[in-house]
């Protein structure tokens, strides 16, 4: 179904117009990988899920070298999780059920950022300080090794914290016990062998199964090459001009296809206090709003975990609680938003506005 920008006013439509490019390019790139992922997924059988940020420079796919659709994403402003958030254990337990079925674990990699050139470049949504996002990262991590300690699955489940410096996009290890200095894939040698890696993985994470290492360690040999890549090619580093014209409130299947730099905040993924990082969403793209305008995007998912009518409801919720907060806190920015809404189709990864 083709997304149609008649009804669209003048002002917003380059806009719409933009997020629809963006979700076409990446379901074209999404449906050609579709073979490799599935042999991907053959060969690494562990079901990894990533943690993250809604910051567009978190490509974990791009800088893993990992097929799209292979990682498992949870993204929130400034990667601030709660396990006991009831909505992310449910989902996050599907994902470790499903892992289960397969007869392999589950590894969620909880990520953190920051950057090595310009404090100003990290995270945000963490007032730019590293340490407060390691912190988080690391309480989030302890909260789900904690929960899944005496469970009992026959699927393991294992968890790490992992930073990105997003100069560079290198990696950082932290290992589970804390009594290793963190491991940044920036200082290891674009020549070192899977099995010196393999060794480093044991020594850093030493609880963790051998399949699940051996999962574990294209991640982190890509990320190496990666980072090469990154310096022989001298790329610009991004900037955050924080120029975002979107607020995106969704599921966390809802807004794969959008990892793009400075265009939007994303926020939801199973907060139960959602308008607290909607508030904060709307703070911070506020000067921009009233200058030229903002898209209050609502999204959900269907497909196999689930059906499109419950996916619609999802969405209007998020939709009308959005413009409520909008009318309730910043009345002011009522003529320049335009409430989007999208139903995301998970097998095509297309999304379609209704
Ligand atoms: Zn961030």
């Amino acid at each position: 179904m083709q997304n149609n920008t008649d009804g669209v006013p003048e002002i917003f439509r380059k806009k719409v117009e933009r997020l629809i490019e963006i979700n076409e390019a990446y379901a074209i790139q999404y449906f050609d990988q579709l073979l490799l992922l599935e042999a991907y997924k053959k060969k690494h059988p562990t079901r990894v899920v990533v943690f993250k940020c809604s910051d567009g420079r978190m490509l974990f796919a791009h800088f893993t070298g990992t097929p799209l659709g292979y990682l498992h994403n949870f993204r929130n402003l400034g990667g601030q999780f709660n396990f006991g958030w009831k909505g992310l254990q449910s989902a996050f337990n599907y994902h470790v059920k499903e892992a289960s079925n397969d007869n392999s674990g589950c590894l969620a990699i909880v990520t953190y950022h920051y950057s090595e050139g310009d404090a100003k470049r990290g995270c945000k949504a963490n007032n730019f300080d590293k340490v407060i996002s390691i912190r988080g990262a690391e309480r989030f991590a302890r909260q789900i090794r904690t929960a899944y300690k005496d469970i009992g699955y026959p699927a393991s489940v294992d968890v790490v914290v992992v930073g990105v410096e997003t100069d560079e996009d290198a990696l950082i290890l932290h290992g589970e016990n804390g009594d290793h200095q963190p491991v940044n894939l920036g200082d290891s040698s674009p020549t070192v062998s899977e099995k010196e890696l393999l060794q480093k993985i044991r020594v850093l994470f030493p609880s963790m199964s051998t399949t699940m290492c051996v999962d574990f360690l294209p991640l982190i040999h890509n990320n190496i090459k990666h980072i090469a890549k990154v310096r022989k090619t001298k790329r610009p580093i991004t900037e955050l001009d924080h120029n975002e014209f979107v607020v995106g409130i969704g599921g966390s299947l809802a807004f794969d296809w959008f990892h793009i730099p400075n265009i939007a905040i994303l926020v939801g993924q199973h907060n139960p206090n959602v308008e607290r990082p909607i508030k904060s969403a709307l703070e911070v793209i506020k000067p921009n709003a009233k200058k030229e305008g903002f898209i209050l995007l609502s999204g959900a998912s269907y497909g196999k975990h689930n059906p499109e009518a419950f996916a619609l409801a999802e969405a209007k919720y998020y939709s009308r609680l959005g413009q409520e907060l909008v009318k309730q806190y910043h009345p002011e920015l009522l003529e320049f938003m335009y409430p989007m809404k999208i139903l995301l189709n998970t097998e095509t990864q297309k999304f379609k506005m209704f």
